[in-house]
């Protein structure tokens, strides 16, 4: 073992020998201290993940995941459009007393399907 020099052991064809270059810190040389090692690691790590992020599959993955929460979203908001409805009803028509003026065959809204669709046609949907 020369002292002078990285004493990390590397690979030259089938055998090992210490490293040529000189000591840095802590006896090994600047690329073979384990905090090098470590940074360089991590780098390509980062490398790898950034590479991954970008590739098609993984974005259309990413999409899919969105797409799916989206749906479920809309379905729980469509829900709870239909529900509010269905209250506006129960105010603006059953507890008015409306519902055998405007409701029925020749009258304003053939039933009560239609005037919920109309109050949603009215809050944009
Ligand atoms: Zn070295």
């Amino acid at each position: 073992m020369d002292h002078t020099r990285c004493k990390e052991m590397v690979w030259a064809g089938y055998h090992k020998h210490q490293c040529s270059r000189k000591r840095w810190k802590d006896g090994y040389c600047k690329q073979h201290h384990p905090d090098s090692v470590a940074k360089r690691r991590e780098e390509q790590t980062k490398r790898y993940e950034q590479r991954r992020k970008e590739a098609p599959w993984y974005r259309m993955r990413e999409m899919q995941k969105l797409n799916e929460s989206l749906k479920s979203e809309n379905a729980r908001l469509t829900k709870a459009l239909e529900k509010a409805a269905e209250e506006a009803y129960r105010n603006e028509v059953v507890d008015t007393k409306m519902e055998e003026h405007i409701i029925g065959e020749g009258k304003e809204y053939f039933d009560k399907k239609d005037w919920v669709e109309s109050k949603l046609i009215d809050w944009g949907y």
